[in-house]
């Protein structure tokens, strides 16, 4: 039995606020959202950070999804930002590798 939260949302063990799923990925609200849209997109299959992505066919299908929930959730024409926190110095709490889709506001640059 996995400990990681992410898998359990992954395997249906734990419900999240889905916005999309496939066979591959799933795509969820963010239980602490930093932006009015903040989304956070997973590989099914558990891929601890980016350092351990190294299935190139995953990686697409996750890249190639952003913008279709971008569109989907209507933030596509102003634009929004995607974020991949790696480990300690990135800011990465939740060791399962998901990408931060956030919009819906003007978002400032550069992160703290
Ligand atoms: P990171 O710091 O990049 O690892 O981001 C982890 C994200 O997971 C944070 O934005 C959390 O708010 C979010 N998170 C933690 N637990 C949950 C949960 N049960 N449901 C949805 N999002 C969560
Ligand atoms: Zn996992």
């Amino acid at each position: 039995m996995t400990e990681c939260l992410f898998c359990k949302m992954a395997s249906g063990e734990i419900k999240p606020d889905v916005v999309f799923e496939n066979e591959y990925l799933l795509a969820f609200r963010d239980i602490n959202p930093r932006a009015p849209v903040h989304i956070l997109i997973i590989p099914k299959q558990h891929v601890a950070t980016l350092n351990d992505l190294e299935d190139a066919t995953l990686a697409g299908k996750l890249l190639q999804i952003v913008p279709a929930i971008a569109k989907q959730q209507g933030i596509a024409p102003d634009g929004y930002r995607t974020v991949i926190n790696c480990n300690s110095n990135g800011g990465q709490e939740v060791y399962h590798l998901h990408i931060h889709l956030l919009g819906g506001r003007k978002l400032s640059w550069p992160p703290g």
